[in-house]
């Protein structure tokens, strides 16, 4: 097991707003990062597309 510390993360899903119900809105989570690139990866539970924005706290 490689054990690494959670980042929090602000990930904001920028998907068409008629597609997905959270397009805009920002969500704080707390986020692994990858042994490779792309060290963050974040899925919007919504609409299921790959979230872009993502600013460290
Ligand atoms: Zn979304």
């Amino acid at each position: 097991m490689d054990e690494t510390e959670p980042v929090m993360m602000r990930a904001t899903c920028r998907t068409d707003p008629d597609v997905c119900p959270v397009s805009g809105q920002t969500f704080t989570v707390p986020m692994h990062p990858n042994a490779a690139p792309p060290i963050f990866r974040a899925q919007c539970d919504q609409c299921g597309q790959l979230v872009t924005d993502l600013v460290p706290v």
